[in-house]
């Protein structure tokens, strides 16, 4: 909820979670505690018991403390003790293939947000926290970070208003939580007759369940959604797919959203701020939601002339794909990406699927890993007798090149399955500690055909596994500080960074070091596709400008209803609003922890920009990359991101790469 960190927790990108006992027999064993293995409800509660108990037993004892000397260290052992007993927790929620051990882990979760609240409103501790003066910059950037996730928490208020704030933050949490589950629990599955599937790759559905009369079932998991949206043919089956996605959440979670909007706002009120933008962006880089308009603004009208012409395009290859008149003919949003696929090809004879055979899924994880292990001097070794919570799921432990020393765990979660959360994300569950030696734990999500991946999905791959490596290669001294524990207008940079690196010869190239049998991805493919990366630009950046906007004018001092003001904005651009659908509904990022902050997505492209130009000369350079490792990923949060990227780059960070990209 604050910009300092508390100990609330944030779904999707980065959770916080960690591993329980229980008792589990494995060899070899990945370092750090064992990842706790649930067969029923009633062990997840046995956990949740035992786990609450242990840390209010050690909250209770570090009241004792009167701060000073040790206390940021006694703090931060909370912290790892949160983390170890809560965090798998947060993390089974989304992914464990029963329902009854998700919705145990979830009661399970919402006990753990109470502890966290409670907590954020310890005067004892805070009062402590003001007693202690830092030994250094990264002691001051903790004890700073502390003291606004208490201040941020309603410490300081009086009793009834301190009471409502740890209210609506409860409330709050257990809103967003209906959110996503709406969306995740429904499991829609659309029927479609084979005919009605034309374009599709046989591949994406031959094989699904039927229904009663036979028709192909098709879910909404992106290895379904997206090969409907860029290959059929027809588009009363692109929109019934498209009109399906768009409605996820539905109704229920309109309402939800307007509630969490009117609470945000509710909260920021209780410290005198005018919005839930202006309480939230203080503690982050923009400073102020006019700074984060402003940035969005130039960002806008770098892409509006792109966006226009774009669509242009588009609408002259639907008018001659369908020999309509072009004065007659208009792009629907269920177009937009089937006709970029077309242009695509004609213009520059690319098709995504023709990846595919290029990049098997398994060989992919390699190929991301080796880039890596070339720049960063680690190791990724596979566990193979480890498969924590599905028989699918991978255990790999990461080490060092030189010496061997293991420094972290990554478990690796590929492919779709019921009940699973259903787009890409990185759970860094376990922050590391150099002085403990406590090590990172994460887990990397994904949905993935297993035919191969297209070269959008690699890149997917690359940005979450930038994540992973965030947290993986974390060296801070406190877990509380761990690798993506950073702002959130910064934490996406070092993944985005990393999504160009498919475009490059060189770094594709190593697939063939770790699957020899693997065939070489053809030079005029590739020459193509880097042709054609370019082309989409526009509408893509104007849609993430849109997203960012909408979630900024929500958290604005009128919070409006989330649908009204989606309608007329998504209404003024120049695709229009398509009356009856609702978008907002499953707009989870909104609902959870990236509220007044999805435009952190854009800003921290331009940070990525301009990390990229140290690695211009060589993407696979280990000087540049063991720097790179040592100062912007190994610091995690514990230096303010400015200091970190003035320290790598050599000079003060700036816009220059981004809007150079943008250009026409
Ligand atoms: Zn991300």
């Amino acid at each position: 909820m604050s910009g300092g960190r508390s100990f609330g927790i944030v779904a999707l990108l980065c959770l916080l979670a960690g591993a329980v006992q229980a008792g589990l027999k494995s060899s070899p064993v990945p370092p750090g505690p064992v990842f706790p293995v649930f067969t029923g409800p009633a062990q997840v509660h046995a956990a949740c018991d035992e786990g609450i108990e242990a840390a209010n037993a050690a909250v209770k004892d570090l009241e004792k403390r009167p701060g000073g000397k040790g206390w940021l260290r006694a703090y931060d052992d909370i912290n790892a003790l949160f983390e170890d007993k809560a965090g798998a927790i947060y993390l089974l929620s989304h992914v464990h293939p029963e329902k009854a051990i998700r919705d145990a882990t979830e009661a399970c979760e919402r006990r753990w947000q109470d502890f966290s609240t409670t907590l954020a409103q310890n005067e004892t501790l805070y009062r402590a926290a003001k007693a202690t003066t830092p030994a250094d910059a990264i002691d001051r950037q903790f004890l700073k970070t502390t003291l606004e996730a208490f201040e941020d928490a309603g410490v300081s208020l009086p009793a009834v208003p301190r009471a409502r704030a740890k209210a609506i933050l409860d409330r709050i949490n257990e809103l967003s939580q209906t959110f996503d589950k709406n969306i995740r629990d429904a499991a829609t599955l659309l029927p479609f007759a084979d005919a009605e599937l034309a374009g599709v790759p046989e591949a994406v559905w031959k094989n699904n369940k039927r229904d009663g009369q036979g028709r192909v079932l098709l879910g909404l998991d992106s290895p379904s959604y997206t090969p409907v949206m860029q290959d059929a043919t027809s588009a009363a089956t692109r929109e019934r797919m498209w009109r399906a996605k768009t409605d996820e959440g539905g109704a229920p979670n309109l309402k939800l959203l307007a509630e969490i909007g009117q609470l945000r706002l509710e909260y920021a009120r209780l410290f005198g701020a005018r919005s839930y933008a202006d309480f939230l962006l203080k503690r982050r880089m923009a400073g102020t939601p006019e700074a984060a308009d402003r940035f969005l603004s130039d960002v806008h009208a770098a892409v509006q002339a792109r966006e226009k012409s774009e669509v242009e395009e588009l609408r002259a290859a639907k008018a001659q794909h369908l020999g309509t008149p072009l004065a007659a003919t208009r792009i629907e949003r269920w177009d937009v990406s089937f006709y970029t696929e077309r242009v695509k090809r004609a213009r520059y004879s690319v098709d995504q699927n023709a990846f595919k055979p290029y990049f098997p899924p398994q060989q992919s994880l390699a190929l991301v890993m080796r880039i890596i292990e070339k720049t960063m001097g680690v190791r990724y070794e596979l566990m193979p007798e480890n498969k924590p919570w599905h028989r699918e799921v991978q255990t790999w432990v990461v080490s060092e090149a030189a010496g061997g020393k293991p420094i972290a765990t990554l478990y690796v979660d590929l492919y779709p399955r019921e009940g699973k959360y259903n787009h890409a994300a990185v759970w860094s569950f376990r922050g590391g500690s150099i002085a403990t030696g406590r090590v990172p734990q994460a887990a990397l999500v994904v949905n993935f055909d297993r035919a191969g991946l297209t070269l959008d999905e690699l890149e997917t791959l690359l940005h979450e596994f930038g994540h992973a490596v965030h947290s993986n290669l974390s060296a801070t001294r406190y877990s509380s500080q761990a690798g993506t524990s950073t702002l959130r207008d910064f934490v996406e940079a070092p993944s985005q960074m990393l999504e160009e690196w498919v475009y490059s010869r060189a770094v594709l190239d190593l697939m063939q070091e770790v699957c020899p049998g693997c065939k070489r991805v053809p030079d005029e493919l590739l020459a193509q596709a880097v042709k054609a990366r370019h082309y989409g630009k526009g509408i893509r950046y104007a849609r993430q400008n849109l997203y960012a906007a909408f979630d900024l004018g929500l958290h604005t001092a009128e919070a409006p209803e989330p649908m009204a003001l989606w309608a007329r904005m998504e209404g003024a651009t120049p695709l229009g609003h398509v009356p009856g659908t609702m978008f907002p509904a499953g707009f989870s990022h909104v609902a959870g922890g990236y509220a007044a902050s999805y435009y952190g997505y854009l800003w921290s492209e331009v940070i990525a920009a301009d990390l990229r130009t140290a690695f211009a000369k060589d993407k696979l350079s280990p000087t540049v990359g063991k720097r790179y490792r040592q100062i912007v990923l190994g610091n995690g949060g514990q230096l303010p991101p400015d200091v970190l990227l003035r320290q790598f780059l050599g000079r003060e960070t700036n816009a220059k790469a981004f809007f150079a990209e943008l250009k026409p």
